[in-house]
């Protein structure tokens, strides 16, 4: 339920309403939209409070439909929030690309990337050091000697750096040396994991899971956020269908639907969609004709001999070349990339 006061509320009127609220023991959000101040309800037993509140002075709408993920819907705060990581701020008229290997696999893999994809315009440097993996057998990632490698780099190239944390306990030592957390696909409703990281300053890039819908993605950002930490991204990564051509289906009317229903950024990997190099560049330019305000993709300096996803990884050339295409659907949506070195 949201509680709208006019512009002509006085600041008693608010204090009558918000104290009623606060008796009955209900949790409010309260922000100011244009002249108006909406008053959100957390709980729902709240909504009793209904016709009380609705002939108080001062109080022009009660909206008894709210969505139940107060603090990321658009309805409680209209506009788009920014997140700032390092001094790239994702939300803003730049699309922001992520870009580096699946996994760290070694010094020398990450001098071979991390350079080259940042003189291609990438603004931020991705890598996994603990991996979620469907085999126990797979490689699992280097733990935190690829963290040390991945911050090392970052100081090299200026480059924030995004990995992937993938239990509570860890969250100190990912939060030590990444510059933002990643939330994977598998652990979407890992709740306890997206409480530890909303009491973490960190900001966080939330990826959907594979068999869940926009709502549960708004909701498990609702737990980060309601636990005190705002700076949230959203990630459309691809979805499991019956199709099986591609390694997932990006759902890329996900990204307006979001954009309408939320006001945290939205970002949009080709790279788990696609499941495969040649179709990522088709991906990502679709995702951001279509409103994404970034991308993360996956780049190996050696794909053929990558530890994990090396057949949608792309060739340092082939992420250029990506690139080059990308500078023109930005231009033509009145938006921005990084330029290249
Ligand atoms: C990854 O980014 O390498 C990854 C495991 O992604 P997802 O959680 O989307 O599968
Ligand atoms: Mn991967």
């Amino acid at each position: 339920m949201i509680v709208v006061l006019g512009a002509d509320c006085s600041l008693r009127e608010k204090a009558a309403v918000v104290r009623l609220i606060e008796q009955r023991g209900g949790r409010l959000l309260v922000s100011t939209v244009g002249e108006e101040t909406h008053i959100g309800l957390i709980d729902s037993d709240a909504q009793s409070l209904a016709e009380e509140i609705g002939v108080m002075s001062g109080v022009t709408e009660i909206r008894k439909v709210a969505p139940p993920y107060p603090h990321v819907s658009r309805e409680h705060q209209p506009n788009s929030s920014e997140v700032k990581v390092g001094g790239v701020v994702i939300g803003g008229d730049e699309v922001v690309v992520m870009a580096g290997p699946c996994s760290v696999e070694s010094a020398e893999q990450l001098e071979a990337v991390g350079p080259s994809v940042a003189a291609s315009g990438a603004r931020m440097l991705r890598g996994g050091a603990f991996k979620p993996r469907s085999s126990p057998y797979s490689f699992q990632g280097l733990g935190e000697e690829g963290l040390a490698l991945l911050s090392s780099m970052s100081a090299r190239t200026g480059l924030p750096v995004v990995t992937e944390v993938v239990a509570p306990e860890d969250v100190d030592l990912v939060g030590a040396y990444a510059d933002m957390f990643q939330i994977g696909a598998r652990n979407m409703q890992n709740f306890r994991l997206l409480s530890a990281v909303g009491t973490h300053e960190r900001p966080v890039l939330l990826k959907r899971g594979i068999a869940s819908t926009v709502e549960e993605l708004l909701l498990a950002a609702e737990y980060v956020v309601s636990a005190g930490n705002s700076r949230v991204v959203l990630c459309e990564r691809g979805i499991r269908t019956f199709e099986t051509t591609t390694r997932n289906t990006l759902d890329i009317s996900a990204v307006p639907v979001l954009k309408q229903r939320t006001h945290l950024p939205v970002i949009v990997d080709p790279s788990h969609a696609a499941g495969d190099r040649a179709l990522v560049p088709h991906l990502a330019r679709a995702a951001v004709a279509g409103g994404a305000d970034g991308i993360i993709v996956e780049v190996h300096n050696d794909p053929d001999n990558a530890l994990s996803d090396g057949p949608q990884s792309l060739t340092l050339e082939g992420f250029d070349e990506m690139m080059r295409q990308l500078r023109g659907i930005v231009a033509a949506i009145d938006r921005t990339l990084a330029p290249t070195a």
